[in-house]
């Protein structure tokens, strides 16, 4: 069961999708506030704080992008975007504006709920302000302060930018970063337009920590969207 005292706000003009957010999240001990406007969604996050928001990227009164925004220049809480298949540049869009991460429609309750905890653990880690501590996922272990980067026994040997990159990952670990975040944050706002360098660098990465780099268990793509280091 859930933390009782995490309480989700739901945006989301579907009564069917309002329906199974209500019933997957309320049998785990959620406490839930659904809004079925972005106006109404945008009321209760200011009113009634929530620990975590879900807002779907298709709403009547008000843009994805715009309200992604919004939210996010009143909460530093996670916002997991839901999106219809085929909507990756407003995906990719929301989540350049602030969201944390996002659901495909149709997505299962497993990954719904997988989402809501790792979303819940990133924003936990970034309040205690833990993000110079090692990282372990599996057999990965990185180091920030040693700069040192182990898998197993063996350590690795990264070059200062890989490592960058992969601390990156690692501090954002299970949650999907874009390009634009990933370029901003390793190269510099000038390198922008540069993805042909993460995926290189990201091949480079996977030849070095990966035992089968052609299929990946730490290092992930997200087709269209981005990059996500596993979190377990
Ligand atoms: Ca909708």
């Amino acid at each position: 069961m859930a933390d009782p005292e995490v309480t989700i706000l739901c945006i989301e003009d579907e009564v069917q999708i309002r329906r199974f957010l209500r019933a997957s999240l309320a049998t785990q001990g959620y406490r839930l506030i659904e809004a079925a406007t972005g106006r109404q969604g945008i009321a209760e996050a200011a009113a009634r704080t929530p620990d975590i928001i879900i807002l779907d990227l298709g709403l009547p009164d008000v843009d994805g992008l715009d309200i992604t925004q919004e939210l996010r220049a009143l909460t530093r809480r996670p916002i997991i975007v839901l999106s219809a298949r085929g909507q990756e540049r407003d995906k990719v869009d929301a989540l350049d504006a602030g969201a944390d991460d996002y659901l495909t429609k149709p997505f299962s309750v497993a990954e719904l709920l997988a989402r809501i905890r790792v979303a819940l653990r990133h924003a936990d880690r970034s309040l205690a302000g833990a993000e110079s501590e090692s990282i372990t996922i599996g057999e990965l272990t990185i180091d920030h302060a040693r700069h040192r980067v182990t898998v197993g026994d063996s350590e690795i040997r990264l070059t200062p930018t890989e490592f960058k990159l992969l601390f990156e990952l690692a501090r954002h670990a299970g949650r999907v970063l874009t390009p634009q975040h990933l370029l901003r944050e390793v190269w510099g706002p000038a390198y922008l337009d540069r993805s042909h360098y993460l995926r290189i660098y990201m091949a480079r990465i996977r030849g070095k920590i990966e035992k089968d780099p052609a299929r990946p268990r730490y290092l992930l793509t997200e087709p269209g969207v981005g990059y996500r280091l596993a979190d377990t």
